[in-house]
């Protein structure tokens, strides 16, 4: 593990890529997309008063529950995304392939290109591979008809390894010409490491259905986080900026102020980041999880990292804490990072029970995270301070990690 301390504030740089054009409310902006696309909603507010806006806003929802440090903003805002994801499909003027978003509330396909906030190397990607599609006589699907073969584009960056994964989302497993097609593309584009062909039949909204296969490469990538390396699969959870993910669980473990005797239960664990990340500062981990390919994710990444004092159990966060609470199996630490609506009452009225001495919540939606802080208030917990990360510069979300500490039950000692 690394000793890599949070980033000082941000001194917000202007994007690299364009100049600024006004949007449909005539306010600049420097994305000529940025209307249709909908994504960057703060992108035409400078990015210091976007930062002021976003630690008003928690400082307003934290109010009368504990301090909130200043937010820990990006030195350079832009590029962050490393999980880009393009719908490919037919312009509407040309008739020739685009890839882009779809335009709201249609099917039909905006156009996107240097997007600012994407990593430049997945847009350059995507541009080779739109412009292959004429002449291997790849059909576009249609999400009218329901026809056609290519759907998506998807490819994941390692931020320190540089390896990159393309997923190329099909309607089926044949890929006529897709030996020919592979090698052109990674030819072409020799940073590739992994291209995996997904396939989803599905009419639906869901990007990737449950099929991969590796066309060129392993079908995963790996990357690296505070000096632990991860595998991300097609399918897998993965924070997709890296760059404030360092900094954001960073934060998180310096709260929890480790000395190497503790339990630390990781819940919400995902494929185990967290907890992998804090496992040499600890004397056992626990990780918890609904979603059972994260857990089996974790379980390799806890292999990969050759951590031996870890455990990663399938289950909702909840029902384990009750069981832990029954068995009077307390652990000392724990770490929290629920989902966008927040934690349940079974989970909390359970950390109640058992009464971990630190609790450290991560939070990407502080409005639940002050729904969930008040009940643990409401307990036996004091809320000692928040610490928002700017995670997503340019869109209104907000990250956030919020320290609480049990308090000492009257007549026992307080260490
Ligand atoms: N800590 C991880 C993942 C956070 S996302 C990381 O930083 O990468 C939140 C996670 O909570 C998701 O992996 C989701 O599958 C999981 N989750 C959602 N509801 C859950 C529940 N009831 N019990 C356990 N895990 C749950």
């Amino acid at each position: 593990m690394t000793d890599r301390k949070p980033r000082p504030r941000p001194v917000p740089q202007k994007p690299t890529t364009k100049g600024s054009v006004s949007n449909e409310n005539g306010s600049k902006t420097p994305c000529e997309f940025s209307s249709r696309c909908g994504g960057c909603t703060q992108v035409h507010i400078p990015y210091g008063e976007q930062l002021k806006r976003k630690q008003s806003a928690v400082e307003k929802l934290l109010s009368g529950i504990c301090k909130v440090e200043p937010i820990l903003g990006m030195s350079d805002p832009w590029h962050y995304r490393s999980k880009v994801h393009a719908v490919i499909g037919t312009d509407f003027k040309t008739k020739q392939p685009v890839s882009g978003v779809y335009q709201r509330g249609t099917h039909r396909v905006v156009p996107v290109q240097g997007c600012l906030i994407e990593d430049p190397r997945a847009d350059r990607i995507i541009q080779t591979i739109v412009g292959m599609i004429p002449r291997y006589k790849l059909r576009i699907y249609n999400e009218n008809t329901h026809r056609g073969f290519l759907r998506h584009v998807m490819v994941r960056t390692g931020h320190h390894t540089g390896q990159i994964m393309v997923i190329l989302v099909a309607t089926a497993s044949e890929f006529p010409g897709g030996k020919a097609f592979v090698a052109e593309l990674t030819e072409k584009h020799p940073e590739i490491t992994t291209v995996v062909l997904n396939v989803n039949q599905k009419e639906t909204s869901m990007v990737l259905g449950s099929r991969d296969y590796a066309l060129f490469g392993p079908g995963y990538m790996e990357d690296e986080l505070l000096g632990k390396r991860f595998r991300i699969s097609p399918q897998s959870f993965y924070q997709v900026n890296a760059r404030q993910t360092e900094v954001l669980y960073q934060t998180a473990i310096d709260l929890a102020n480790l000395t190497g005797k503790e339990t630390l239960l990781d819940a919400y664990c995902g494929t185990g980041t967290i907890g992998l990340c804090a496992s040499d500062r600890v004397q056992r981990l626990i990780g918890v999880e609904l979603n059972a390919d994260a857990v089996r994710d974790a379980k390799v990444n806890a292999k990969l990292n050759r951590v031996t004092n870890a455990d990663f159990i399938c289950e909702d966060a909840g029902r384990f804490m009750v069981r832990l609470a029954k068995e009077g199996r307390t652990p000392d630490v724990l770490i929290m990072d629920p989902p966008r609506s927040g934690s349940d009452e079974r989970f909390l009225r359970s950390v109640l029970t058992s009464g971990p001495k630190t609790i450290v919540y991560v939070s990407c939606n502080p409005e639940t995270l002050a729904r969930d802080a008040r009940f643990l208030v409401k307990g036996h917990y004091t809320a000692v301070k928040a610490v928002p990360v700017d995670m997503f510069p340019h869109t209104e979300h907000c990250e956030c990690v919020m320290l609480l500490q049990r308090d000492a039950a009257p007549g026992s000692q307080s260490s």
